[in-house]
């Protein structure tokens, strides 16, 4: 019996009940002769509420502070969860990342995981111990102080720890029984996926499945650490994400799934000179502020006025920052103004099918017109299309392409256990 790592998201420890019903879970997994390593998120919405406190304080708080104040939302469960296990007559110690070896660069509130070092882990395990990390946090290696991996980061620091101590596989509990072909919480039709690829649940996790962190999916491929995505509420079986099938019936779908993203806004810069280094020094302006953009257009100029409009999409949370980036380099890039909506949705299809079969995008843009959906951007890769609508259309459109891509279950209604879907 070999190492496993098992993380559990917020809404498996939402409350004490939630932590003890985890704490047997995991003694289980000892008494079945496993090493375990468990990585731990915030209890339920804390890390919400802790954002919330911090912005009625300050508007901007610092990234040290504020990821200060975002560790401590782990640490509370972590310490919870050993205090519930040794109640079960099992030895446990928590760990903060930092104490786990999770080192990142210096990029506060999304900083990227540079080394893991898990020597007290090992020491822990040696010693006949449940090691009980929190999740989301780490120390950066140069200064020293307390970074956070941006949202969703626990999925991460359960990948990294489980490659660094060689593990045989990552199992993320949630409170949905797997990855489904759209999210559960919008088409009840929804299917849960037996097998899926790192390639296509990669292009899910970008494109804003939130049940595996894109980064984590990153990470898992990079060193082929199998991830199995399932329920802390049921004891079926959920989704394997692996290189190969690793059951015998399960095959590459045509199309995976049906993802959507309502966190992200979209920035017009107006009235651009259409000529050469303008993108250049937008996008640039833009990067310097450390903003990652997701999808672009450039309208046709008008012949004119040799002006044309450049779009753009980022996640919400950014935008104030853009926008505040963009302002100063007005003069040097020569716009006229600046227009920022934040009431856009994306929907996105997925599958490596989608390489060899040429109707698909026909079909996808006729399942949305049948829908009544305009579409305002629209995106693509080998494996992924991607549009952007109005964010009162998303749920509707997801809900038609599910349905007109053959993805609707005939049986059961996809359960989700728990969590608000905050
Ligand atoms: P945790 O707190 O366990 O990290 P998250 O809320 O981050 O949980 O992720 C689980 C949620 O992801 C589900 O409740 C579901 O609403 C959402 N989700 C989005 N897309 C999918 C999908 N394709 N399959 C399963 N869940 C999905
Ligand atoms: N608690 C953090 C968050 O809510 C990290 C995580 O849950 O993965 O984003
Ligand atoms: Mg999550």
């Amino acid at each position: 019996m070999g190492l496993v790592v098992q993380k559990y998201g917020g809404s498996s420890v939402a409350d004490a009940e939630g932590i003890k019903r985890v704490a047997k879970r995991i003694v289980e997994a000892k008494k079945n002769g496993h090493q375990v390593v468990v990585v731990v998120s915030a209890m339920g919405d804390t890390t919400d509420e802790l954002i919330d406190l911090a912005e009625q304080v300050s508007p901007m708080p610092a990234g040290r502070e504020f990821d200060m104040l975002l560790t401590a939302g782990e640490r509370i469960s972590m310490a919870l969860l050993a205090m519930a296990i040794k109640n079960l007559g099992h030895e446990a110690q928590s760990f903060t990342g930092s104490q786990a070896g999770v080192i990142t660069d210096s990029v506060h509130n999304k900083a990227r995981i540079i080394d893991v070092t898990p020597g007290r882990i090992r020491t822990a395990l040696d010693e006949g111990n449940i090691a009980i990390v929190a999740g989301f946090q780490g120390v950066s290696q140069d200064k020293k102080d307390i970074t956070t991996l941006g949202r969703g980061g626990s999925d991460t620091t359960a990948v990294a720890l489980a490659a660094a101590l060689d593990a045989e596989v990552c199992e993320i509990y949630t409170d949905v029984d797997g990855v489904f072909t759209a999210d559960p919480r919008v088409v009840k039709k929804a299917k849960k996926i037996d097998w899926i690829s790192f390639e296509d649940m990669l292009e899910l996790a970008a494109s804003g499945s939130k049940v595996l962190l894109h980064r984590c999916v990153e990470y898992a491929r990079r060193y082929n650490i199998p991830i199995h995505v399932r329920s802390s509420f049921s004891g079926l079986q959920g989704t394997w994400v692996s290189n190969e099938p690793t059951g015998d019936k399960v095959e590459q779908a045509i199309i995976s799934g049906v993802a959507h993203d309502t966190s992200e806004a979209k920035i017009t810069v107006v009235g651009v000179p259409d000529k050469p280094g303008e993108a250049a020094a937008i996008f640039r302006a833009v990067a310097d502020a450390e903003i990652n953009i997701d999808m672009i257009v450039q309208n046709v100029s008008a012949a004119s006025t040799g002006l044309t409009d450049i779009s753009f999409t980022l996640p919400k949370a950014e935008g104030r920052r853009a926008i505040d980036a963009l302002e100063k380099a007005k003069e040097a890039i020569g716009f006229d103004s600046l227009r920022y909506d934040d009431q856009i949705g994306k929907i996105s299809l997925v599958g490596a099918g989608m390489k060899t079969n040429p109707g698909v995008t026909a079909d996808f843009f006729r399942a949305l017109s049948d829908a009544g959906v305009n579409i305002e951007l629209i995106s693509t890769s080998e494996i992924r299309i991607s549009v952007v609508t109005r964010a009162d259309d998303v749920n509707e459109a997801v809900t038609a392409v599910h349905s007109a891509f053959g993805l609707d279950s005939d049986s059961d209604e996809a359960v989700v256990y728990g969590g608000t879907g905050r």
